[in-house]
């Protein structure tokens, strides 16, 4: 797919979020800034993945998709109008979120047809008796067979209530779904199985898929953009295929050799990078990743690299061209 002549579908203004952390009567609360300064556009019809370690601000990102939490400042733009200003119900008809654990997710009182039709009785668009068939189809397009319509989630299989998840994410017909590490709680026998799932119903539907993943293998299987973060910034942003033959950063290079490690489910290990990640409340000097980075220069300690456009690139670094140097 050639995302260059793909339209924003969603655009991230200039984001900006702080958490306020501890603080009290005789202590001042710390502020934890978990992104900073991001602006991106989410095209129609593309699979956006947002990679990093965790802590990087991947999740607070999605939580701001999603209008979990408003940012601090920046803003969302929906097909250019501020996501804040739709209602609850448009909101919910364009966007919706595939979640990492199947098991918290659904609420286990509930039967599988009442937790896929529940989003049509939320927002009636249906009559109760009008529910059944769209869930029935559904559930056929994602693999659950109608038996199991009337099943609890303590009787289906991880696999299973996955399913059941992005049947409900889907039923209102959205346009854009965020899947927030939608394999990762799953064996690894099933994983693919899902990941083959989203895939085909991403192309199916024309669905645009925001992926909030660890895992590069999921990322290189479904993306085809992928922003890399690295605290509450993205350092660089390109078409998966040209990212992952060419990383520019220093960062995105390390966490591609972390893609050899057998443990994918146990996060992002250090290749090569020395130091654990910054505390985020007390963010390097300069370019935030330079305590770490092999190709660091007096330079990078003092001066923040500004993110700079190439053709089908962005990158924040001074050196971008010795990435794979650091091997
Ligand atoms: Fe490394 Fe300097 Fe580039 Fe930062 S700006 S990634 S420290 S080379």
């Amino acid at each position: 797919m050639n995302s260059a002549v793909l339209s924003p579908l969603l655009s991230l203004v200039d984001i900006a979020h702080q958490f306020s952390i501890g603080g009290g009567v005789f202590k001042k609360a710390q502020a934890l800034q978990a992104v900073r300064g991001i602006s991106l556009d989410i095209r129609q019809g593309e699979v956006l993945a947002i990679v990093g370690e965790s802590g990087c601000g991947k999740t607070t990102l999605a939580k701001i998709l999603m209008h979990v939490i408003a940012p601090s400042s920046g803003e969302v733009l929906f097909q250019g109008q501020p996501l804040s200003s739709l209602s609850p119900a448009a909101r919910a008809a364009h966007l919706q979120a595939i979640f990492q654990d199947p098991y918290s997710s659904l609420n286990p009182r509930k039967t599988v047809g009442e937790i896929i039709g529940l989003p049509l009785h939320v927002h009636q668009r249906m009559r109760p008796s009008e529910r059944r068939a769209p869930v029935l189809e559904l559930m056929e397009r994602v693999g659950l067979p109608a038996r199991f319509y009337g099943r609890y989630p303590n009787q289906l299989s991880g696999g299973q209530r996955q399913r059941v998840a992005i049947a409900r994410a889907l039923i209102l017909k959205p346009t854009i779904v965020i899947c927030d590490e939608p394999t990762s709680a799953l064996d690894v026998s099933v994983q693919a199985q899902i990941l083959n799932l989203l895939q085909d119903l991403q192309r199916d539907l024309g669905l645009t898929y925001v992926l909030i993943s660890h895992n590069l293998a999921v990322v290189e299987h479904l993306a085809t953009r992928v922003a890399v973060m690295y605290l509450g910034q993205i350092v660089e942003l390109a078409d998966t295929e040209t990212l992952f033959r060419e990383p520019k950063h220093p960062y995105t290079n390390a966490l591609l050799q972390s893609v050899m490690t057998p443990d994918l489910g146990a996060g992002i290990p250090d290749v090569g990078l020395g130091l654990n990640y910054p505390n985020a409340l007390e963010p390097p000097s300069g370019c935030a990743f330079h305590p770490r980075c092999p190709n660091a220069t007096s330079r990078c300690a003092t001066e923040a690299p500004p993110s700079v456009f190439t053709v089908g690139r962005q990158v924040a670094c001074h050196f971008p061209s010795n990435a794979r140097m650091a091997k």
